[in-house]
């Protein structure tokens, strides 16, 4: 029997509570709004947000003189002729602000004897940009600062456990969403005069990645599904230096990179040979390499037969001396020899693993969609970093576009006329839909990671991807026509089937997008076209192209690059 339909309605319906959510609604709440913050897990503790542990990059100038406009200038040439200027000035621009302010909150920047901020140059960076708060603790510190503002914030309700599956439209706009809560399995409809999309990256389609079981491209397939339009989904970045041997447990496979910069950590191959030069890195005791060069050497070394035993690459701190390791390393070095591993006798293995993605919803410049009323802000919209991100770049366009997207909303909802009411949505028929259908969905994620990592990842073909294509086709059978087993409490089988109808529709845009691409440019490199063209020097976009929401009917356009690619010189 349906369980009873929960009914909400607000204002502001923020879905998702990284650091983009929780932003959009601290500001969309005091712009006067009321807001619904929602999030399929626990409020301000899960995504990626939480599990950022390095940098964020903003030009305070606290360490060595700086301007937002030399930020701009390598966000723009790590971006690779792609970055949508507009969106990319307004994280570099804006940045500074949202770094004081949560400096203001107490977070905890990493200070000098003097007072001044610590900054740290990453690589990318022409100088030292990048804030942290100490060994490891950026991104909880960041989450708990905001997580703290939003509970003394008036006008906030916030939902945990609560999955959003799908939003609910009135002549084309969109006035809520709906979804259910995992703890009883119940219907949940939520009436809002604006919703923001902040769910966060789509890594969880590959199977090494840096994310959490959230990030499978909900937000992708909500947008889609509603009407907006997807951009630059082909670009997915893989970070070079994944941990991959031997077994480390209790750490994070992406925790090497601070210390790589900060100590000069060697990349060598099965030769014991550093090889950076010879992709065009002379890092000479630097670590300066941009992601998505650092991560086409290791796996070209890995091609020619000269990786690590388990496929990557050696990362030795061995000439680096037992202080100097602890001094830098910290607490950080017990842990590691609680796992065995000894940096001054011990190189560890690393390989690229999947860990952002630029490419997401397409916004303008209020971080609003082509489907009014929809917002998105964070890791899921597209344009800020084009090609290739930054170090560092990812927490401050969070935090800059969740505080506009949210002003933006709340915007909207104080202007907006009679709000109609949610008529029939699909979804709820899915929520309620009880069946004796046997679980095919969990099997299908595997595949499906499967399928993204082999044809998909860091080097691509014409031939791979129409495979990966072909795939992705079949298992949307796994489907079927809804979810196994009936409503109710933490029903995980449920949640995979929900997860698998998003996962399928980002994969599908995702391995799309990189067959039509012929060239190779930043994190997108094809094998059989190895050369940047100045032809492709475009965006391209993905839509539904009428009623029909198959993954058939997904439908690929183009857009002009927005705004010149090179940053004027500063006025010093
Ligand atoms: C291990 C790791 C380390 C990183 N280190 C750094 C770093 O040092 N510096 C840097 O700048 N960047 C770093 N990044 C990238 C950066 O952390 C992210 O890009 C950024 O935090 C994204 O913030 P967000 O708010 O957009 O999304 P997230 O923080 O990922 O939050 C998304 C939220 O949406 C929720 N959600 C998803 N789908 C639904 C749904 N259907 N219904 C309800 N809720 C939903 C999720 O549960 C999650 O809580 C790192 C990323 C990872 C994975």
């Amino acid at each position: 029997m349906p369980l009873d339909t929960a009914t909400l309605t607000t204002d502001v319906l923020v879905v998702g509570s990284g650091a983009a959510g929780l932003s959009a609604a601290l500001s969309a709440a005091s712009g006067g709004a009321s807001v619904v913050l929602a999030d399929r897990s626990l409020i301000g503790r899960s995504g990626a947000t939480i599990m950022a542990q390095m940098t964020v990059a903003a030009a305070l100038g606290e360490e060595e003189p700086d301007h937002w406009e030399h930020h701009l200038a390598d966000t723009l040439a790590a971006g690779r002729g792609l970055c949508d200027a507009d969106l990319a000035r307004l994280v570099c621009e804006q940045g500074p602000d949202e770094i004081r302010r949560l400096d203001g909150w107490r977070v905890g920047w990493a200070r000098r004897p003097d007072g001044t901020i610590r900054q740290a140059q990453a690589p990318g960076h022409d100088r030292p940009r990048c804030v942290y708060v100490d060994f490891l603790s950026t991104g909880p510190a960041v989450a708990k600062t905001l997580r703290a503002q939003v509970i003394r914030q008036a006008g906030v309700t916030r939902i945990g456990d609560l999955c959003i599956v799908d939003l609910a439209l009135h002549d084309g706009a969109v006035v809520g969403a709906v979804g259910f809560s995992l703890a009883d399995g119940r219907p949940v409809v939520i009436e809002a005069a604006a919703v923001v999309l902040a769910t966060g990256g789509l890594t969880r389609l590959y199977q090494r990645n840096s994310a959490s079981a959230n990030m499978g491209g909900d937000g992708h397939a909500l947008a889609l599904r509603a009407g907006a339009e997807l951009m630059d989904m082909e670009f997915v970045q893989f970070f070079p230096i994944g941990h991959l041997a031997p077994r480390l447990v209790g750490m994070d496979p992406i925790m090497w990179d601070p210390f790589r910069y900060k100590l000069g950590g060697r990349l060598l191959n099965a030769e014991g040979r550093e090889f950076m030069r010879d992709y065009g890195h002379e890092e000479q005791g630097r670590y300066n390499a941009p992601r998505d060069q650092a991560t086409h050497a290791i796996l070209s070394e890995v091609k020619a037969g000269r990786g690590s035993p388990s496929g990557g690459a050696f990362l030795s701190f061995r000439h680096v001396g037992a202080d100097a390791l602890r001094a830098a390393f910290g607490p950080v070095i017990d842990r590691l020899a609680d796992n065995g591993i000894d940096l001054t006798t011990t190189s560890v293995e690393v390989a690229p693993i999947a860990h952002y993605h630029m490419g997401g919803v397409r916004v303008d410049s209020d971080l609003e969609t082509r489907v009014p009323n929809l917002f998105a802000a964070g890791e899921i919209v597209a344009g800020a970093n084009g090609a290739n991100r930054l170090s560092g770049n990812a927490i401050t366009e969070a935090l800059v576009f969740g505080r506009r997207a949210g002003e933006a909303a709340a915007r909207r909802a104080a202007t907006a006329a009679a709000r109609p009411s949610i008529g029939r949505v699909e979804a709820l028929a899915l929520i309620n839909a009880t069946s004796g259908r046997e679980d095919k969905a969990t099997g299908a994620i595997a595949a499906l990671q499967t399928v993204m990592t082999t044809y998909v990842g860091p080097f691509r073909t014409g031939a791979g991807l129409a495979r990966a294509l072909e795939a992705i086709g079949n298992l949307k059978d796994a489907l079927g026509d809804g979810p196994p087993g009936e409503p109710g409490p933490y029903a995980q089988a449920r949640l995979d089937w929900f997860d698998l109808r998003a996962m399928l529709l980002a994969a599908e845009a995702v391995a799309r997008a990189a067959l039509a691409r012929c060239e190779s440019r930043g994190a997108h490199q094809r094998d059989d076209h190895p050369q940047t063209d100045d032809d492709w020097a475009l965006h391209q976009t993905i839509a539904f192209s009428g009623d029909d929401k198959s993954l058939d009917a997904l439908i690929l356009g183009r857009a002009r690059v927005v705004g010149a690619q090179a940053a004027p010189e500063p006025v010093q």
